[in-house]
């Protein structure tokens, strides 16, 4: 490491060594500083997700997934159990397929049901976990796959879509994770509270359940049907685990139905219905979701459910500013990268929440709420000599004015 001297500076951001923790020096005059060593590495990381080998994954017990997974997603603790028992069991399973033992007891594989209201954090969950476990993770919308042979994408594209993120590794994609976002919209016709069954959907869960179950499928390495000439790859996806996500609206009636309750809406402000109709989706059986519109075969190929929570405004207010990687955590990192601190008032993220609720999105709407109130700022900001501080108040997302600024020197406060 090179001693602090004034005229050392960062090769790569400019800054001198008064202004950093640590220079590194290179050959050549060159040097790196701290804050350059760290922007890197996240682009290393998250450009490219480092993936364990066969050899070194090293399957983490149940609790220990919670815990990695309570840093990134707030609440749904139910949901986080269930999956973490799930996924252990599921790469516990493949482990003793490695291991020749001669009983003849067959564990079979267990995919995954999400069901949960919109932004509730079902894609952030499977998102998470294959981030953890380090395996190469794909995520689909249900509704852009078609029967093979019509237009649009047919399984094998989400297999690509894999195959690609495992850096064309076969063994890696065999033993990923696939997420299929909006399963509840091939399960029925429309949006009505229909319950009746609708054929449309089936050519489409007949060829989900193909993969899920487990096969060998000739995937296209350049995909689609442009290059019918080229050699397939294929790919058993009897390994693979599929968590499938829903919001599935309605199969709460459904429930309630069956258990002659009554039930209040999924949109309910009251945190007492939450948790109400939280509670009748726990006790969602195989002939609920059949009547939502869904094949038994599929259904029996999903046996372990997780439910999920609309969320509070409390979770929202925590979601803000808690995870690791939250929205308000990230804009103060690239304020910092300057030497900007960043504060929200408590009453400013109340705003937030409060505004992301009316959007009826969940968390979703967190996100583009910030961002917007920021534009302006990251905009001025470089602009801004010796600016230290920007204070966000109520004011500035309400009425639009201008956040507080505070200069190096005391007296120039904006
Ligand atoms: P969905 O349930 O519709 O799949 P997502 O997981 O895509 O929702 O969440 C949408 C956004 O909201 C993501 O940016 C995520 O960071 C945030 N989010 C949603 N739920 C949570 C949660 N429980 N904890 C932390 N962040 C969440």
């Amino acid at each position: 490491m090179a001693k602090k001297e004034h005229k050392e500076t960062c090769s790569f951001c400019g800054r001198n060594s008064e202004q950093v923790e640590a220079l590194i020096q290179g050959n050549n005059n060159i040097f790196i500083c701290n804050y350059c060593v760290e922007a890197s590495k996240e682009i290393f990381d998250g450009g490219k997700q480092q993936l364990a080998t066969n050899q070194s994954f090293k399957l983490p017990k149940p609790s220990e997934i919670k815990k990695y997974l309570d840093q990134y997603v707030i609440e749904q603790d139910y949901a986080k159990k269930v999956i973490s028992v799930a996924v252990y069991n599921h790469y516990k399973r493949i482990n003793s397929k490695n291991n020749t033992n001669n009983d003849d007891i067959e564990l079979e594989k267990s995919n995954i049901l999400f069901i949960g209201p919109t932004g509730t954090g079902k894609t952030l969950l499977a998102k998470s976990l294959a981030k953890y476990l380090k395996v190469p993770f794909a995520i689909t919308d249900a509704t852009t796959i078609t029967e093979a042979g019509y237009v649009g994408d047919d399984v094998e594209s989400i297999l690509l879509n894999l195959l690609q993120n495992a850096n064309y590794d076969v063994d890696l994609a065999q033993r990923g994770i696939i997420y299929i976002d909006e399963i509840d919209k091939i399960g029925r016709k429309s949006e009505s509270s229909s319950i009746t069954r609708d054929v449309s959907g089936e050519g489409v869960q007949q060829a989900l359940l193909k993969i899920l179950e487990g096969t060998k499928s000739g995937v296209p390495p350049k995909g689609g049907r442009k290059h019918p000439e080229q050699p397939l790859i294929y790919i058993d996806t009897t390994n693979i685990l599929f968590i499938c996500g829903g919001a599935f609206i309605g199969l709460e009636k459904i429930i309630a139905q069956r258990m002659k309750k009554s039930t209040i809406g999924f949109n309910a402000n009251d945190n007492t219905h939450i948790e109400e109709n939280l509670e009748l989706l726990k006790h969602s059986e195989p002939d609920d979701l059949m009547k939502f519109g869904f094949i038994p075969e599929l259904i029996g190929r999903l046996p372990v459910i997780a439910t999920l929570g609309e969320l509070s405004d409390e979770a929202l207010l925590r979601i803000l500013t808690e995870p690791k990687n939250s929205i308000i955590k990230q804009f103060q990192k690239l304020l910092k990268i300057d030497n900007i601190e960043l504060e929200f008032t408590e009453k400013a993220l109340k705003i937030i929440v409060s505004k992301a609720k009316l959007r009826k999105t969940g968390a979703r709407a967190i996100r583009s709420i910030v961002e917007n109130i920021m534009l302006d700022i990251m905009y001025d900001i470089p602009d801004k000599v010796g600016l230290t501080k920007v204070i966000i108040d109520d004011d500035v997302i309400e009425k639009g004015t201008m956040p507080k600024l505070i200069f190096e020197d005391k007296k120039k406060t904006a």
